[in-house]
C-alpha cells in the first residue's frame, strides 16, 4: 500500500497535512468568525415552506444567474463588472490559481494572512513566497516592492482586513501594489461586513484587480458561497475552469431567499460591530494582555506573562474554543485569536479569561 502511494501520489501533497478543524462539541465557539445568530423564526418558517418547492432532482441553474444578480446588487458591484460564485471563496481561490498554474509561476502574500492561499498554491502546483508584514502587521512596503520586482508575481492576494491579524492595510499602499504588480491582484474581502473600507467601487480604476467577498461571515457559512467581481476579460477565463452546477440548488435558492432580506443580516452584523468594540474594551482592562487593532469580527491577542497554549488549554476546560496558531517562533508566536459572539459568549470568553490571567 505504502509503495503505491509513493509511486503515484504527487510527493508536494503527501508533505501537506490535512486542513484540520477541530470538533467543538457542545462548547461555545468563538473559533471560526462564524455568525452566532440565527434567523427570526417568522424568516425560519417562511424559508423551510419555500424550501420544499425547490427542484432537487433537477441540475442547478449552471450559472446561477438570479443569485448573481442578487449578490452584485448587495454587494455593490459597479456597472460594467462581472462576477462568478464559488463553494465558497476558497474554491474561487482555486479557480484562479488554477487558470494561473504555468510552471514557475508565482502566488505572493503578506504574512501572516489567510494559510489557503499558500495550501492551494501548493496543490495547484504554483510557486508560493510570502512576504513578512512589519511590526504592525501593515505592508512592508520595501520588501514587497523588491519582491515584486524579483518574483513577478502571476497573482498577489491580499486578504482586506486581513486575517488572522485583524487590520486594514493602508489603503494607499494597497493601490501602490495593484500599480507595481506586473499580474493579478485580489483582494479578498471576507470580512467587508464589518470593515467600512472596501476596494469594490476602484474596480474599475484597474485593469489587474479583482475583488473577492463571501457570504461566510455575514452569517451564512452554512451555505458555502463566494463571488469574485472585476473586469469581464479576467472572470471569463476564470470561468472556464469552475465547474458547471458548482452552486447547488439548496444554495441558490437559500442565499437569494436572504439575501432578499438582507437587512436582517445587516442588523446581525451591526450588532456584531457593536459588540465587538465591547469586547475591545473589556479586553483593555485584562491584565497583561495585548489586543491588535481589529475591523474585522475577530480580536487578535496575545498575553505578556503567560503561554497561548495554558490560556488556550484552560479555556477549552471553561467550554469555549478559540483559535491558537502553530507558529510559535513568528510574529504570531504566542497569538491567540478569538471570534465576537453573542453578548453572553463574549462575557463568557472575559470571565474565563479573568480567571486565568494573575
Ligand atoms: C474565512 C475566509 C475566507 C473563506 O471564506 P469561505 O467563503 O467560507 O470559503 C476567505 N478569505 C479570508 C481572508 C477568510 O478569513
Amino acid at each position: 500500500m505504502t509503495d503505491l502511494i509513493t509511486q503515484w501520489i504527487r510527493d508536494d501533497i503527501r508533505e501537506l497535512s490535512a486542513y484540520h478543524v477541530p470538533d467543538p462539541g457542545q462548547m461555545i465557539k468563538l473559533d471560526a468568525m462564524e455568525n452566532p445568530y440565527l434567523w427570526p423564526e417568522s424568516m425560519q418558517q417562511q424559508w423551510l415552506s419555500q424550501l420544499s418547492e425547490v427542484p432537487v432532482n433537477r441540475y442547478p441553474d449552471p450559472s446561477a444567474a438570479k443569485l448573481t444578480k442578487r449578490l452584485e446588487q448587495v454587494m455593490n458591484v459597479p456597472q460594467g463588472m462581472c462576477s462568478i460564485l464559488g463553494n465558497g471563496s476558497d474554491e474561487l481561490i482555486q479557480i484562479i490559481c488554477m487558470a494561473l498554474s504555468k510552471p514557475d509561476n508565482v502566488v505572493m502574500a503578506p504574512e501572516p494572512t489567510f494559510v489557503m492561499y499558500q495550501i492551494i498554491a501548493r496543490f495547484t502546483n504554483m510557486k508560493y513566497q510570502g512576504i513578512p508584514l512589519d511590526s504592525h502587521f501593515q505592508l512592508d512596503m520595501a520588501a514587497m516592492t523588491e519582491a515584486i520586482e524579483i518574483h513577478q508575481p502571476a497573482v498577489i492576494f491580499l486578504a482586506y482586513p486581513n486575517n488572522p491579524t485583524g487590520n486594514l492595510f493602508s489603503e494607499q499602499d494597497v493601490k501602490t501594489i495593484i500599480e507595481m504588480a506586473p499580474g493579478l491582484v485580489v483582494v479578498d474581502e471576507a470580512y467587508h461586513a464589518f470593515a467600512g473600507h472596501s476596494f469594490m467601487p476602484m474596480l474599475s480604476d484597474y485593469d489587474n484587480l479583482v475583488v473577492m467577498r463571501t457570504v461566510s461571515k455575514m452569517g451564512l457559512a452554512g451555505l458555502r458561497l463566494g463571488i469574485l467581481s472585476g473586469p469581464s476579460d479576467w472572470i471569463s477565463e476564470f470561468d472556464k475552469v469552475r465547474l458547471p452546477y458548482n452552486i447547488n440548488v439548496l444554495t441558490q435558492f437559500t442565499a437569494d431567499f436572504a439575501l432578499e432580506q438582507h437587512d436582517i443580516l445587516q442588523q446581525q452584523t451591526d450588532q456584531i460591530c457593536r459588540d465587538r468594540e465591547i469586547l475591545k474594551e473589556a479586553m483593555m482592562g485584562l491584565n497583561g494582555i495585548i489586543q491588535y487593532p481589529s475591523a474585522a469580527n475577530f480580536i487578535l491577542f496575545k498575553a505578556e506573562h503567560i503561554s497561548s497554549e495554558t490560556i488556550f488549554s484552560a479555556l477549552k476546560q471553561s467550554g469555549i474554543l478559540i483559535k491558537r496558531f502553530a507558529d510559535t517562533s513568528g510574529s504570531l508566536a504566542n497569538c491567540l485569536r478569538v471570534t465576537v459572539g453573542t453578548a453572553d459568549e463574549n462575557q463568557a470568553f472575559i470571565e474565563g479569561m479573568k480567571k486565568i490571567l494573575p
